[in-house]
C-alpha cells in the first residue's frame, strides 16, 4: 500500500504545491492535503503558537494538526533556506520543521527536506536522494521524479504568468477548466506573499471581492522576472529576503508603470519583514504621489465589514480619478 504524505495548505504550498505533489507521486506515494483553512484550523494554530507568531505560521500549524487528525504516514514540512543564491527566506521558514516538532505533539514523522539552492546543485541532489529513499531505493527513479517535479513547477509558473492566481493555477493543473482572469476596467496590483492573498479564508476572498468590483488583479507572481529585477535594481540597498525583495521589486516596477490604477499592499499581523517592506513601499508611493496606494493588514480578528468598506472606498477613489464618478 502506498504511503500517505500530508502537505499542509499553508505558507509555500501556494508557491510549490504542484512540484512537491509531482515528486512524491512519482515516488509512489499518495499525496493528501490538509482541508481548506477554516475557523477550526486557525483556532488550533492560534492555540498552539505564542501570540507574537505571524498569522501565516499560526495557520500553518493548524493545517499540520488537521493532517495529523487525517492520519497520514508523513507530513512534509520543508526547511526552505534559500531558493536562489545570495538571498534567504525569512527565519520562520528556516526553522519551520523545528517549530512544528516542538509545538505539535504526537505527529507522524516529518519530512524536513532542506531546500537550499545557495549551497548548489550537489547539496540539493543529496537532499532529494535522502528524501526519495524513504519511498524507493532506486536512485535513477528518484532523479526522474525530481526532474518531473521541476517540469511541473515550470508549467505552474507559466499558468500564473498567463494571469491566473496561484490557487487557480493549482486547480488548472489538477484538471479544472477555469476562465482566464477577466479584464476589469480597473487595474490593481496586489503586493503580498501568496499565502496572504491566495488563502480565501485568511484574506476573506480579497481577490474575488476586487474582481467583483470590476478590478483586474495583478499579483507579484504574475509579473515577469525581469520586471521584478528591474524594480529591485532601484533599491538603495539590496534586500536579502527573496520574497520581500520580490514584493518591493514589483512595487518599484508598478510605480513607474503607466497602466496601473492602484496598488494594494497586504501583510500579515506579526510579520517582521512585511513591516519593513510595507513601510518602504508606502513612503515611495506617497513621495511619488501619482498612484493611489492602500495597505491592509490581516489578522485572525479582521472583519469582513471593515475590509469591504475600505475596498469600496478605494475603488470609488480610483473611479473618481478616472472621471467615472462625481466627487
Ligand atoms: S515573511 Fe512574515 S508572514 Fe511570512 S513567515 Fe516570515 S514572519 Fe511570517
Amino acid at each position: 500500500m502506498s504511503k500517505k504524505v500530508g502537505i499542509p495548505k499553508g505558507l509555500l504550498y501556494y508557491n510549490f504545491y504542484p512540484m512537491w505533489k509531482a515528486f512524491f507521486e512519482e515516488l509512489g506515494a499518495e499525496v493528501v492535503t490538509s482541508s481548506d483553512t477554516c475557523k477550526k484550523i486557525i483556532d488550533d494554530g492560534v492555540k498552539t503558537c505564542v501570540d507574537e507568531t505571524c498569522l501565516p505560521v499560526k495557520t500553518f500549524m493548524g493545517h499540520v494538526i488537521d493532517l495529523k487528525e487525517k492520519g497520514v504516514d508523513y507530513i512534509f514540512v520543508p526547511r526552505v533556506i534559500s531558493v536562489e543564491r545570495h538571498r534567504y527566506l525569512c527565519s520562520k521558514f528556516l526553522g519551520l520543521p523545528d517549530l512544528v516538532r516542538n509545538l505539535v505533539s504526537d505527529l507522524p514523522p516529518i519530512i524536513d527536506m532542506k531546500i537550499d539552492f545557495y549551497r548548489g546543485d550537489d547539496f540539493m541532489k543529496r537532499e532529494i536522494l535522502r528524501v526519495g529513499k524513504l519511498f524507493i531505493n532506486d536512485v535513477s527513479k528518484i532523479k526522474d521524479a525530481y526532474e518531473k517535479s521541476l517540469k511541473m513547477q515550470r508549467t505552474f509558473e507559466c499558468i500564473v504568468r498567463e494571469g491566473f492566481s496561484n490557487t487557480e493555477a493549482i486547480k488548472i493543473m489538477e484538471g479544472e477548466k477555469l476562465d482566464a482572469n477577466a479584464k476589469g476596467d480597473l487595474k490593481i496590483a496586489l503586493l503580498a506573499h501568496p499565502y496572504d492573498i491566495m488563502d480565501d479564508y485568511l484574506s476573506m476572498g480579497l481577490i474575488n471581492r476586487l474582481k467583483n468590483m470590476g478590478a483586474y488583479v495583478l499579483t507579484t507572481n504574475m509579473i515577469e522576472r525581469d520586471k521584478i529585477e528591474k524594480g529591485a535594481g532601484k533599491l538603495q540597498k539590496d534586500l536579502f529576503w527573496t520574497y520581500g525583495r520580490d514584493i518591493l521589486g514589483a512595487g518599484k516596477y508598478f510605480i513607474e508603470s503607466e497602466d496601473i490604477d492602484g496598488v494594494i499592499s497586504v501583510s500579515a499581523f506579526g510579520c517582521g519583514p512585511d513591516s519593513i517592506t510595507e513601510d518602504l513601499l508606502e513612503r515611495d508611493y506617497k513621495r511619488d504621489g501619482r498612484i493611489p496606494f492602500m495597505s491592509i493588514t490581516i489578522d485572525e480578528h479582521t472583519g469582513e465589514a471593515g475590509l469591504n468598506t475600505r475596498l469600496e472606498a478605494f475603488i470609488d477613489l480610483l473611479r473618481w480619478r478616472k472621471g467615472e464618478i462625481m466627487a
